[in-house]
C-alpha cells in the first residue's frame, strides 16, 4: 500500500514538472469554447465567400477594394499629408494591392507589415491557345506554378481573365462560375489503354503540353472547310465578347477549378476550396486589417502581392519595388528616411504551410511539422537543402512574436515544411527581410497543398486572423 502512494506521489511531481518545462500543444477543437467555435465557423463562412469570388489575384484585388472602400479606406495620393488614423490603399496593376492606416507614431519607429501573395497554381492560356485536332476545339496552356500536372485532368474548369483588344480597350471573363455556364476540361487516357502512359514517372504521367483544354465540338454548319469547329468556337467568342483571335495574344486567361469552396467532413470541420494558398492569409490579414478597432500604435501596413508562385519576379511581385515605392511616399510624407523606416519595420510573412497527412507521413518530421487544428503555424525558416533560399529569422524577433502570440492567447504551433532534403520551399519571407525587415513566416496548414482542392481547419484559419490582428495591434 505505502508502495502504491509513494509511486502516485512521484507521478504527480512527474506531471507537474513536464506540465512546467515541457511544450504544451492542444487541439483547438478541445480548448475552444462553444462561443468560440461558433465565432471560428462564423468567420470562415466569409472566408468561403471570399475565395468564390477571389480565384485569381485581379478578382482578389478587387474584392480587397470593395471592402476597403466599404471600411472608408481611400486611395493613396503620394504627397498628400495623412495622419494618425487615416485608411489608404493603393492598387498595382490591378494585381497587387497595399492598404494601410496611419499609427500614433512616428514612422521612423518602423511599420508593421503583413504580407501574403493572392496568386495561385493554375492552367494559363498560351499566347496562341486556340486549335482544332481531331474535329474537337482546344486551348493550349502553361501550367503557372508548381503543380502536380496528372491532378488538373478530368476535374471542371473555369476560366478567368481578361482580354486587351486591338483598341486597348479590356474585356472580363469569367465563365464556368455560375451553374448555368459550361465548364471546361483537359481529358486524360482511360486506364484500359494507360499501359504505355503508367510506364512514365509520375511527374510526366501527363506532361506539359498535354494539358489541353476541351472547349467544344460542334464545327461551322454552312462551309465544308478546314478548321470549322475552331470557327464556330471564335464566332462564339465573337458574339459573346466582341474579339477576334489576335486579342488573345494580349490576354491574360487562367484556368481554374470550378468547384466552389465547401465543408469538408461530417462535422463540417475543415475547407476544401481551390486557392486557399494563399488566399487563406491574404482573406485574414486583410480582415484583421478592416477590423481593427482602434489607431494603432505604429502604422499597420496589409500588401497582397502577385506572382510569390512563380518566384515573386516581375513589377507586380515582392521582388519588384512597388512596395518599397509605397513606403517610400509615407516615409517622405514624414520627412522620415526610407532606410529608418524599413530597418525598424518589422513583417509577419503571411502564407501557408504542408499540414501532417497521416497517409504520407514519411516526408515530415513529427517533432516540427505542423497539425491540422492546432493553431497558427510559426515558421522560423524555410528553403531548401541547408536552409538555401530562406532568411531564417533571428531568434530574437522569434522570441518577440512567440511572447504576442502567447500573451494574446493565440493557439499556435511550429511548422517546418518537410523533412531535412525531403525538397522544400520559400515564401517572400526573404525579400522582406533583404530590405532589413525583420520577417517570419506566420500561415495556415494545409492538406493536399497546390492540388485544384486544397484543405485547411476551420480553426487554423480562425487563429490566423487572431494572430495578425495581435501583430498590427502591437
Ligand atoms: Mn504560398
Ligand atoms: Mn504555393
Amino acid at each position: 500500500m505505502a508502495n502504491k502512494a509513494n509511486q502516485e506521489k512521484k507521478n504527480a511531481k512527474s506531471k507537474e514538472l513536464k506540465e512546467k518545462l515541457f511544450i504544451k500543444r492542444r487541439n483547438t477543437a478541445k480548448i475552444f469554447t462553444e462561443a468560440e467555435q461558433k465565432k471560428a465557423d462564423k468567420f470562415c463562412d466569409g472566408y468561403k465567400a471570399f475565395l468564390d469570388l477571389a480565384k485569381t489575384e485581379r478578382e482578389a484585388v478587387q474584392q480587397a477594394v470593395t471592402e476597403l472602400e466599404k471600411a472608408g479606406f481611400s486611395l493613396f495620393e503620394a504627397g498628400k499629408k495623412y495622419k494618425a488614423g487615416d485608411k489608404i490603399y493603393t492598387v498595382n496593376r490591378g494585381k497587387s494591392v497595399i492598404a494601410a492606416i496611419i499609427g500614433k507614431e512616428s514612422l521612423d519607429k518602423g511599420v508593421n507589415l503583413l504580407a501574403s501573395h493572392i496568386d495561385s497554381p493554375r492552367l494559363d492560356l498560351k499566347q496562341r491557345p486556340l486549335y482544332e485536332d481531331g474535329e474537337l476545339a482546344y486551348f493550349k496552356t502553361h501550367y503557372y506554378g508548381g503543380i502536380k500536372k496528372y491532378q488538373w485532368t478530368a476535374v471542371p474548369l473555369a476560366l478567368h481573365g481578361v482580354v486587351i483588344k486591338s483598341d486597348l480597350s479590356e474585356v472580363k471573363i469569367n465563365i464556368g462560375e455560375d451553374d448555368s455556364d459550361p465548364v471546361f476540361a483537359v481529358t486524360d487516357l482511360l486506364p484500359h489503354l494507360a499501359e504505355e502512359q503508367y510506364k512514365r514517372p509520375a511527374n510526366k504521367l501527363i506532361k506539359g503540353e498535354e494539358l489541353n483544354i476541351l472547349i467544344g465540338s460542334r464545327p461551322f454548319r454552312e462551309d465544308d472547310g478546314s478548321e470549322l469547329v475552331k470557327l464556330n468556337i471564335m464566332k462564339l467568342l465573337n458574339e459573346k465578347y466582341g474579339i477576334i483571335e489576335a486579342d488573345l495574344l494580349s490576354a491574360e486567361l487562367e484556368a481554374v477549378p470550378a468547384f466552389k469552396a465547401r465543408d469538408i467532413g461530417f462535422d463540417r470541420s475543415l475547407i476544401g476550396s481551390y486557392g486557399q494558398d494563399d488566399r487563406v492569409c491574404a482573406y485574414t490579414t486583410l480582415k484583421a486589417l478592416l477590423d481593427l478597432k482602434k489607431t494603432p500604435q505604429k502604422t499597420a501596413v496589409v500588401v497582397l502581392t502577385d506572382k510569390e508562385e512563380v518566384g515573386s519576379d516581375g513589377n507586380t511581385g515582392l521582388k519588384s519595388a512597388y512596395m518599397k515605392f509605397f513606403l517610400a511616399d509615407l516615409a517622405e510624407m514624414q520627412s522620415v528616411a526610407l532606410r529608418t523606416l524599413l530597418s525598424n519595420s518589422r513583417c509577419l510573412s503571411a502564407d501557408v504551410n504542408a499540414a501532417f497527412d497521416p497517409t504520407f507521413p514519411d516526408v515530415t518530421e513529427k517533432l516540427n511539422v505542423a497539425y491540422i487544428n492546432y493553431g497558427v503555424a510559426l515558421t522560423k525558416y524555410t528553403g531548401s537543402r541547408g536552409k538555401a533560399g530562406t532568411s531564417d529569422a533571428s531568434a530574437e524577433f522569434t522570441a518577440e512574436i512567440r511572447k504576442l502570440f502567447d500573451d494574446n492567447k493565440i493557439a499556435w504551433q511550429t511548422g517546418e515544411l518537410g523533412k531535412v532534403d525531403m525538397g522544400g520551399g520559400g515564401t517572400v519571407a526573404m525579400f522582406l527581410a533583404n530590405l532589413n525587415i525583420d520577417t517570419i513566416d506566420v500561415g495556415v496548414p494545409v492538406l493536399s497543398m497546390h492540388a485544384p482542392m486544397e484543405i485547411t481547419a476551420k480553426n487554423d484559419v480562425y487563429e490566423a486572423y487572431r494572430a495578425f490582428g495581435a501583430f498590427i495591434n502591437s
